[in-house]
C-alpha cells in the first residue's frame, strides 16, 4: 500500500508518497507561490533527477492536480495508476481539545478543522483545503486528518491551564495545546524501544531544536507537558520566536513604539528568537559560524537558547519525578554536536554522561551517553511524514 502525505501552507504544498511494504520513499516534493505569481514544483522521484515545474497554481486544486500528474508522470512519475494511492495522511495543525487521535476525515471532522480557525488562523484554513483539494481530485480515496496538537492532549488540566479567568478557558477554549505533537510522539515511543524502556512506565524528554524548537515529556509515550503553548510561541527559544516572555512585555513596548499587538506579535514570532538577540542569523550554523568569529550577541543568542533548554530539562525532570532517557531531535538536535554538548554539561546531577566520539555523529539514531550514565541520551531523527503514513496506514 502507498501513501501519500500532504502538509499544506497558505501557499505551500510539501508532500511525500511512501511505499509502506517497506517504508521507503517512493518521491516526494513542494509546491510554492501557490495563489502567487511565478509558482513552481520541485518533484524528487527517488533514485532518479529532480524535476522542477513552473507552472500557474492559483489555487491549492490545481497544486495538488500537478503533484498527482508528477506522480503517475510515464517519464519522472513513481506509479502507474491513481489505484496505487491507498490514501492521503494530511498534517492538520490544530484539532483543539477533540482530537487527541487521527482521524479518518468526514463532514464532521473538518466542522471541527474549521472552528479551529481562530486557534490556527495560518495553518487550518491551509490545512481545509489541502484535504478538499485531494477529496476533489480523488474522490472515494480516505484522507486522514492527523493533528500536530493530538499529543498535547494528553496533557492534565494542571499543566495546559493558564492561570487567567476561567471564562476565557470556557468561551474561547484558550489554553495550552502544545506543539510539534507528531514529531514529539514518533520520536518518544522510538526512545521507548531504541534505549529499552518500559512502555507504560518509561520517562523521556524529547528536545526538538530546530528553526521551531519545543521540548515534551512524556510517561510511556503519554505527554506530561510540552512547552509549547496555545499557539507554537510559548516555550524554548527558537529561531526566530522569543518563546516565554513576560506579557508585560508587549505593553510597554506597543505604548513606547506605537505598535499594534498584530505588530508586536509577528516581531514576537519572525524577528526575535535568535535572529533578534544576535541580530545575525535565524539560521543556527550562521549563529555558530559568527561566534567562532568574537560576535558576543550571537554568542549571547545561543547561551540563551541553551541555557532555556536546560531550565525545561529541569522542570520537566521535577513533573515526571525523574527521567530515562533524553532524545534530541530536529535540525539542531540532530545535527549539532556542540549544541547537544552544551545542554548536558549542566546535567551532571542527573548522572547524565555524554560519549564525547559518539556525540560527533549527525544526523544519525545513536546512543550518545556512555554506559554508565544514569539517564540514557541520544539522538533520534524525527520523522513526520512517516509518522503520519504510519496512523494514515493504522486507519484505513
Ligand atoms: P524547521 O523544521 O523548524 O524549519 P529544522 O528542524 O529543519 O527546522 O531545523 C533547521 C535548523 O537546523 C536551522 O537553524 C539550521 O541551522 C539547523 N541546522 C541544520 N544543520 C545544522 C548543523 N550541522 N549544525 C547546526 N545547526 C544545523
Amino acid at each position: 500500500m502507498k501513501i501519500l502525505v500532504m502538509n499544506c501552507g497558505s501557499s505551500s504544498l510539501k508532500y511525500q508518497l511512501i511505499d509502506m511494504e517497506n517504508e521507503s520513499v517512493l518521491a516526494k516534493g513542494l509546491c510554492e507561490r501557490i495563489g502567487i505569481d511565478g509558482s513552481k514544483l520541485t518533484h524528487q522521484p527517488t533514485g532518479k533527477d529532480k524535476v522542477v515545474v513552473e507552472k500557474d497554481m492559483p489555487t491549492h486544486q490545481t497544486a495538488v492536480e500537478l503533484v498527482l500528474s508528477a506522480l503517475l508522470d510515464p517519464e519522472h512519475g513513481v506509479i502507474k495508476s491513481m489505484d496505487e494511492i491507498g490514501a492521503v495522511g494530511h498534517r492538520v495543525l490544530h484539532g483543539g481539545s477533540v482530537y487527541s487521535d487521527s482521524i479518518v476525515v468526514n463532514e464532521d471532522v473538518k466542522r471541527v478543522i474549521r472552528e479551529c480557525f481562530d486557534l490556527g488562523p495560518l495553518h487550518n484554513p491551509a490545512n481545509l483545503m489541502g484535504i478538499e483539494a485531494c477529496e476533489a481530485a480523488m474522490p472515494g480515496k480516505p484522507q486522514v486528518a492527523v493533528f500536530d496538537t493530538a499529543f498535547g492532549q494528553g496533557m492534565k488540566p494542571e499543566a495546559y491551564m493558564y492561570a487567567i479567568p476561567y471564562e476565557y478557558y470556557e468561551k474561547y477554549k484558550i489554553r495550552r495545546y502544545g506543539f510539534h505533537g507528531t514529531s514529539h510522539m514518533f520520536v518518544s515511543k522510538r526512545v521507548l524501544d531504541f534505549a529499552g524502556l518500559d512502555k507504560k512506565s518509561g520517562k523521556v524528554i524529547v528536545c526538538h531544536l530546530g528553526n521551531g524548537a519545543s521540548i515534551s515529556a512524556s510517561i510511556g509515550g503519554k505527554c506530561v507537558d510540552t512547552s509549547m503553548g496555545l499557539t507554537p510561541l510559548e516555550g524554548l527559544i527558537m529561531g526566530t520566536r522569543s518563546g516565554d516572555v513576560d506579557p508585560a512585555v508587549l505593553q510597554f513596548i506597543c505604548n513606547h513604539e506605537n505598535l499594534s499587538v498584530d505588530e508586536m506579535l509577528n516581531i514576537l514570532n519572525k524577528k526575535s528568537g535568535v535572529l533578534g538577540v544576535s541580530g545575525v542569523s535565524s539560521d543556527f550554523r550562521d549563529i555558530a559560524a559568527a561566534e567562532e568569529e568574537g560576535n558576543e550577541r550571537a554568542k549571547l543568542a545561543f547561551d540563551a537558547f541553551i541555557y532555556r533548554v536546560v531550565k525545561y530539562i529541569g522542570a520537566y525532570v521535577a513533573a515526571m519525578n525523574g527521567v530515562d532517557a533524553i532524545a534530541f531531535t530536529a535540525g539542531v538536535g540532530e545535527n549539532d554536536a556542540r549544541a547537544r554538548e552544551r545542554v548536558c554539561a549542566p546535567l551532571g546531577y542527573l548522572g547524565v554522561k555524554i560519549d564525547a566520539e559518539a556525540n560527533k555523529t549527525r544526523g544519525k539514531e545513536i546512543m550518545i551517553s556512555t554506559p554508565d550514565s544514569k539517564v540514557k541520551v541520544m539522538v533520534i531523527p524525527t520523522n513526520e511524514e512517516l509518522a503520519i503514513a504510519r496512523d494514515t496506514l493504522s486507519l484505513i
